[in-house]
């Protein structure tokens, strides 16, 4: 007997990822959608299942938070983790959209992701795989999701390294102290990639640029934002700013007034 089949209708499937698919569905009892994504190979070791595992236990540990996917329940079946999340209307995958993002829009997207880092780093936990890919919209609010290479920050090991373009250079060396700067070292890149509007590419010269802090200027944004995406691409993690720093940056006064 299938969970899956027997409490949720399953609509269209909306993701694929490296080792897992993602569906929209209806759950029968309570009639909302969902979004369910499960392991695309079967987790036959207890290691395997033990990796798989952290993304589901960082989640329930964490609690929800508006600028965090939510989370429901997860179970096995098949020998394959299904995990019950909240629907999300899409991510800001820049190669899949080629839109560009205006400062304000940027602005917000970086405010509200500090916070979930604020929230998720207090909590002891770092996500290392923030990335546009991972980050979601829902009715206007971004929400950071895909926590399958979540650690604990005073572990000083990453499970899994999250997406080497976004990876500052110290994970690339294997030094593993700063496990919450790493998050806002990708939080750097991912919003030098938005207000870049074309992806970083995969190795060359510019990611070189970006991993020794020195980043191109970018017309038609902000001093101020530039100079606060340089800090946080320091390749000195003591030197970026902490999530909590970067929430309360008096940048952000800017959205606030413009939103209320
Ligand atoms: P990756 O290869 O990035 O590690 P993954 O296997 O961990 O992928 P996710 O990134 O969690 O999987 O999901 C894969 C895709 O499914 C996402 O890029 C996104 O398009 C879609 N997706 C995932 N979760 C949701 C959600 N909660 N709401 C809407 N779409 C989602
Ligand atoms: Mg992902
Ligand atoms: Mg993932």
């Amino acid at each position: 007997l299938s969970r899956y089949h027997t409490d949720f209708h399953e609509i269209k499937q909306i993701g694929m990822g490296n080792f897992s698919c993602v569906f929209k569905v209806l759950k029968r009892i309570d009639g909302c959608l969902y979004a369910v994504k499960h392991s695309t190979r079967q987790l036959h070791q207890d290691a395997e299942r033990r990796k798989a595992l952290m993304e589901v236990q960082a989640l329930a540990a964490l609690g929800s938070h508006e600028n965090i996917v939510g989370y429901y329940s997860s179970w096995f079946e098949n020998e394959q983790l299904y995990i019950q999340m909240e629907l999300c209307d899409q991510s800001l995958s820049i190669s899949r959209s080629c839109q560009l993002f205006t400062e304000g829009e940027v602005l917000q997207v970086l405010h509200q992701i500090a916070k979930a880092l604020q929230f998720i780093h207090e909590r002891g936990i770092a996500h290392l795989d923030v990335k546009p890919d991972n980050i979601y919209i829902k009715n206007g609010v971004y929400k950071l999701g895909d926590f399958g290479c979540a650690t604990l920050i005073d572990k000083s090991l990453p499970i899994e390294e999250g997406d080497a373009r976004y990876m500052p250079q110290e994970i690339l060396n294997e030094k593993y102290d700063h496990l919450d700067k790493v998050d806002i070292f990708s939080l750097g890149a991912a919003i030098y990639e938005l207000i870049r509007g074309s992806p970083l590419p995969e190795s060359g010269s510019r990611v070189l640029n970006l991993k020794e802090g020195k980043l191109p200027l970018l017309p038609g944004h902000s001093l101020q934002l530039q100079n606060l995406i340089k800090v946080m691409v320091d390749p000195d993690p003591v030197r970026r700013p902490s999530a909590k720093e970067l929430a309360e940056n008096p940048i952000f006064d800017r959205v606030l007034r413009n939103a209320a």
